[in-house]
């Protein structure tokens, strides 16, 4: 038995540290521990088990650990392994990496299953195109891993390769994992795979408690689940013998992570993959979208790792919709003459309209006249929305509020007010227009409120909503048979963000929520309104044209020398003092400017463009190579020379791959 052990902690510092124990049979790798740490107490990892103490440790300095949590191991060494590739890449510390991945729940409350008829194999006979997309994946294969894309238009069966697919890899007694989005999308796939997988399937995601996920972890390390589906965290799932690792719209933005360390579930996954073919396994992956990130298109069109797989038609008697662009520049109403027209046509026929805007609130631009006041945040640099239900003005950033202004607080004219619409202005617009119609809007606002979303879904799904309004929440995957018409308030929302995505975001988010017109009947269509009717991601994304939007795009990706042309890590410093902000900006750029050689660039140093969120002044260095080798190197040295000496009270965001440059 061993006399010591080995724990990491989510902390920044990576290194691991050495205890004892009293009750030696308590211990063991795999198990977190609290334990004295200064002068807290902290839970950590058990990573390793030893008989003697490490060189230069001496026995009386040993602290004891006080308590074991866990009855049974948590964690293997396979979690261990991707756990150190983790820390590795995404600069973050083995501690910090693990917690990430294993649920922080004391006990484990087992949860009630419903009971879920296994449903009898479909009897949709599959399209060629998905006979064949399905034959590759499952196909014999001698090197690993074997990766697919599943590039298939919206509503050309994708999910049915994905459960078929499963289904075979189940059949060969190994495991699944299946991601899907964050929101809506998790509880409708987790709905389907329950139904035609009853209780082989289980759950991971960050709704639940944290003593039902740790419930479900043991289920699922015990083997007792071998299919696993969730929002990105489900990709460490940890699955005895994975053999498929499944992800839905890959183009999502919530598969990235937005906190330490901030890791996308698609560069987990494939490691996953990698370290099992490592050790002669044979894991897949398969990965789908109808708009593919502009990372994996440059993959698939200049590398053989990618296989990519076409599904060209829609099979349940829908075709693509007609597109057609609308200037909302020279209408008078935010509902153009255009879209009236087609809500009504749509309402006569019996179906369903889908009302595409993404900002929510009423109106979020105040601006004076006179003076030129703008009411903004008091702790962030943006604009406060202005909620009329709420009678408040908010922050999307912080949450603060004030209440609404009469007359201008920098002048007191009453030529000042609100500008700009949100999803709250429209929904009053659209119930003024049309006072038959049965309309109901879905935000963060109203989707807030229990089962607000699940239960306005299930509405709409029969039938009980003309017109369902909302942001993003509506263009995310949704499958309904009566929807006739998608209209999408304003295209260009987010054209003018300073983020070298913002194109490609755009037209991904233009494609989706058009497809979720005319699936089940050929008679969809769609209208985009914009105030820049010429713009290349307009035309592109309303000609439903995305070869030619990626070759575009690529064009000035490549101009520009970024990803996928380049990699990127971004360092962020967020301090409250904004002279600390500025001179710990400065230190690290001092630090990083000698280590750049060829091939390698800095921007910056410079502020955010949101400058301040939550009172914390944003500062920001970004590292830009031709690899991540290169840069991750310039990297490492440029923060271990920073941590010496390094200001209190000011905080370093480490971001490799960034998604959002805001
Ligand atoms: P995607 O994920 O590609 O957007 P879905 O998987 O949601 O599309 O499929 C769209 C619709 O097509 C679903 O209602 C599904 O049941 C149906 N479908 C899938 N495969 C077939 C098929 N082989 N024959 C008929 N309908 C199909
Ligand atoms: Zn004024
Ligand atoms: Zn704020």
């Amino acid at each position: 038995m061993a006399s010591y052990f080995d724990l990491v902690f989510d902390i920044p510092n990576s290194s691991s540290f050495t205890y004892q124990v009293d009750d030696k049979k308590l211990a063991s790798a795999g198990k977190r521990a609290m334990v004295p740490f200064g002068r807290r107490e902290l839970t950590g990892y058990i990573i390793g088990e030893r008989d003697t103490l490490p060189m230069g440790v001496k026995e009386e300095s040993v602290k004891k650990i006080r308590r074991v949590v866990d009855a049974d191991p948590l964690f293997g060494t396979e979690n261990v392994e991707l756990a150190k590739w983790m820390a590795d890449y995404y600069l973050c510390s083995l501690g910090q990496a693990l917690s990430c991945m294993i649920p922080s729940g004391r006990r484990a409350i087992v949860p009630v299953f419903p009971d879920i008829e296994e449903s009898s194999e479909q009897s949709l006979s599959i399209s060629d195109e998905q006979a064949a997309a399905l034959g590759a994946i499952t196909k014999d294969a001698d090197n690993f891993p074997q990766i697919f894309y599943l590039y298939g238009v919206t509503g050309s069966g994708k999910t049915e390769v994905f459960l078929r697919a499963a289904q075979h890899v189940l059949n060969q007694n190994k495991s699944v994992i299946y991601l899907v989005p964050e929101i809506s999308l998790t509880h409708q796939t987790a709905n389907m795979i329950g139904s035609r997988f009853g209780s082989l399937a289980a759950t991971l995601h960050s709704g639940m408690t944290p003593s039902t996920r740790l419930s479900e972890w043991v289920r699922i390390r015990k083997g007792d689940a071998p299919i696993v589906v969730g929002p990105r965290s489900a990709v460490f799932a940890p699955v005895p013998n994975l053999g498929l690792i499944i992800i839905d719209e890959e183009h999502d933005g919530s598969y990235k992570s937005s906190n330490t360390p901030r890791y996308h579930a698609r560069q987990v996954a494939l490691k996953r993959c990698q370290i099992i073919a490592e050790n002669k396994g044979d894991a897949r992956l398969v990965i789908g979208s109808a708009t593919p990130s502009l990372e994996a298109w440059k993959l698939m069109e200049d590398s053989k790792t990618i296989k990519r797989l076409d599904l060209s038609r829609r099979l349940s008697g829908g075709i693509m919709p007609k597109i057609k662009a609308v200037n909302l520049e020279t209408s008078t109403s935010c509902i153009t003459k255009e879209l009236k027209e087609e809500i009504l046509a749509t309402a006569a026929m019996g179906r369903q309209t889908i009302l595409f805007l993404n900002r929510r609130g009423f109106a979020y631009f105040y601006k004076c006249k006179s003076c030129g006041y703008e009411q903004t945040c008091r702790s962030c640099s943006v604009s406060l929305t202005w909620h009329k239900t709420k009678n408040k003005c908010i922050c999307h950033y912080c949450g603060y509020s004030e209440s609404v202004p009469k007359v201008c607080p920098g002048c007191g004219s009453v030529e000042a007010g609100y500008r700009g619409f949100g999803t709250e202005m429209i929904e009053e617009e659209v119930r003024l227009t049309f006072p038959d119609l049965r309309v109901r809007r879905v935000d963060a606002d109203t989707a807030g409120k229990k089962g607000g979303l699940e239960d306005t879904l299930a509405q709409f799904k029969a039938g009980l909503i003309d017109i369902l309004l909302g942001t993003q929440m509506v263009a995310k995957g949704l499958n309904f048979p009566g929807v006739r018409l998608v209209g999408v308030v304003l295209a260009d929302t987010g054209l003018h963000l300073p983020d070298f995505r913002a194109a490609e975001r755009t037209f991904s988010l233009i494609v989706q929520v058009a497809g979720r017109a005319g699936r089940y009947f050929p008679d969809g269509k769609v209208i985009i309104q914009t105030l820049r009717m010429n713009d290349p991601v307009i035309v592109k994304s309303c000609a439903m044209d995305v070869a030619g939007f990626y070759k575009a795009e690529l064009g000035q990706r490549l101009a520009l020398n970024f990803p996928p042309y380049s990699r990127i890590i971004r360092f962020v410093i967020r301090a409250r003092d904004e002279k600390k902000a500025d001179s710990a900006i400065n230190r690290l750029a001092s630090f990083a400017k000698p280590l750049v050689s060829g091939g390698i660039d800095l921007l910056g140093p410079s502020e955010c463009p949101i400058g301040i969120i939550n009172n914390n002044h944003r500062r920001q260095l970004i590292i830009r190579g031709e690899n991540m080798s290169t840069i991750h190197a310039v990297a490492r040295k440029t923060m271990s020379l920073y941590e010496k000496g390094k200001d209190t009270k000011v905080y370093l965001e480490i971001d490799v791959d960034p998604v959002s440059m805001l």
